[in-house]
């Protein structure tokens, strides 16, 4: 087995994904290469996720397969959330586990290495500080972003210093510490030389960035930044907005660049005035319906995200019911539910009136129904249009019997579509793979478009034509 050769599996959100590649990075600089065959490699490594149950169980159960597919002559080493979670209790649940490195210092990768190599114990060894995350200088150099095809995560802060009172992040990742506006920018230029259409900023709270830089508005400053030093990516993307701190001078940033896509990802978490304030979560929901009618009015195309917790301690019928009224009131565009997931060590965990399983199950599936209808009449508002469409590769179309029918299609997604949570458009014949194309939009289903290309007569696709075999 090469020696100097690593393998890393990345689990978890999009954060972890920079992370991950940071790791490399680090790991690249120190001589080691990058192998795709956990076979292959000296120095296996898992970038967890810690943040709820059964991303606990998938991070576990990973780094035990591992463990037991590992020869002598490789290290297993856990990194990332779950790490810096329950690092000290770690390998008591994974055996063979080799390294525990915590998620707010990745940078240090290299150094474990070495003293895992120089080790004179079969002990793991642990390096999971405590201290806040550190930026900038720190970071080794590496980029903090994730390429995806065409679209890149750009890392623009990491942890957060709000209250939520169901959330693990703060105690695992620290407080929101903003990364300088030079390095964000001049990583968005490196992505530019890299061919990048889509730049994506993610972050715990991207509308809490630069408050630890002394910048009023911080977000929209960096925006104006970004729109100034890369004009010619085509979009630019913000993730996880926060209530409250969706500001007037961002809404103007937002709508008076066109580069900078009319969407917004904001998770309101619920929407019934009690719930919120035992969530810890901004609870003035008028702010709320002003704030998305004011985006509304300045981006009448705008598409917004949200997500909410359902079954969370204490909900009600009533409660679950003025849930339900505002999301048919709002009509998001893309909505996630999740049953609210017991973590220990969170204020929420130790509130009385936990809400059974079936009940949470139950409301998640009747809120996601409620949201089907709403999502495919905000789809069919579409129809007609014309609209830029990132195409990100092609398939083959089956029919309904699974039979390959010869046309071929490109799958791609508008400016209505975040990678990974949202849905898709399907254009008929093959466009340019990673390319932003004009597409007349000439059907719609429950979470994805069908369209042409703008410039060939139309091909309809009939409902229940299903795609097959492809190569995104
Ligand atoms: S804002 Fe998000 S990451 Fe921060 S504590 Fe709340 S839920 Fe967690």
């Amino acid at each position: 087995m090469p020696k100097n050769t690593y393998y890393i599996l990345s689990l978890g959100c999009s954060k972890n994904t920079v992370d991950s590649e940071s790791i490399a990075q680090v790991l690249n600089q120190g001589g080691l290469k990058a192998v795709t065959n956990p076979q292959k490699a000296e120095v296996l490594i898992v970038n967890t996720c810690g943040f709820i149950g059964p991303a606990k169980t998938e991070s576990i159960e990973t780094l035990q397969e591992l463990a037991s597919l590992k020869r002598p002559d490789q290290y297993l080493i856990a990194a990332g959330c779950l790490s810096q979670r329950y690092g000290d209790t770690l390998s008591q649940e994974v055996s063979g586990l080799d390294g525990i490195i915590g998620t707010r210092r990745w940078m240090d990768i290299m150094e474990l290495v070495k003293r895992i190599r120089d080790r004179k114990h079969p002990e793991p060894l642990y390096h999971i500080p405590t201290e806040a995350l550190t930026v900038g200088n720190d970071e080794h150099g590496a980029a903090r972003v994730s390429i995806q095809g065409a679209s890149a995560y750009l890392k623009i802060a990491d942890g957060c210093r709000r209250p939520c009172a169901f959330c693990a992040i703060p105690a695992i990742k620290g407080t929101a510490v903003s990364r300088p506006v030079d390095l964000i920018v001049n990583e968005a230029r490196l992505l530019r030389d890299q061919g990048v259409q889509e730049i994506i900023l993610i972050a715990q709270d991207s509308t809490d960035y630069g408050y630890d830089l002394g910048l009023k508005n911080g977000l929209a400053h960096l925006l104006n930044q970004l729109v100034k030093a890369v004009p010619d990516v085509p979009w630019l993307r913000v993730m996880y907005a926060y209530p409250g701190y969706v500001t007037d001078e961002l809404i103007e940033t937002m709508a008076s660049h066109k580069q900078i896509v009319n969407y917004l990802d904001i998770p309101l978490q619920h929407a019934h005035r009690q719930t919120l304030l035992r969530m810890k979560r901004p609870a003035n929901v008028e702010w709320v319906y002003g704030t998305l009618e004011k985006m509304r009015k300045a981006m009448p195309d705008l598409a917004i995200r949200t997500t909410f917790i359902v079954g969370y301690p204490g909900e009600t019928d009533e409660e679950f019911e003025t849930l339900v009224d505002f999301v048919r009131d709002i009509q998001f565009d893309r909505v996630g539910v999740f049953t609210y997931s017991y973590e220990v060590g969170t204020p929420s965990a130790e509130f009385p009136h936990q809400v059974d399983d079936d009940t949470k199950e139950e409301r998640r599936d009747y809120l996601m129904e409620v949201q089907q209808d709403i999502s495919l009449q905000r789809n069919q508002v579409q129809v007609g249009r014309v609209m830029d469409v990132l195409i990100e590769g092609h398939a083959q179309l089956e029919d309904e019997d699974g039979e390959l029918t010869g046309e071929s299609i490109s799958l791609g997604r508008s400016y209505r579509d975040a990678p990974e949570i949202d849905g898709y458009v399907m254009v008929m014949g093959e466009a340019p793979v990673h390319e932003v194309v004009p597409v007349r939009i000439t059907d719609a289903m429950l979470y994805d478009l069908v369209g042409t290309i703008d410039l060939n007569p139309p091909t309809i696709i009939q409902p229940g034509q299903i795609f097959g075999a492809g190569d995104l």
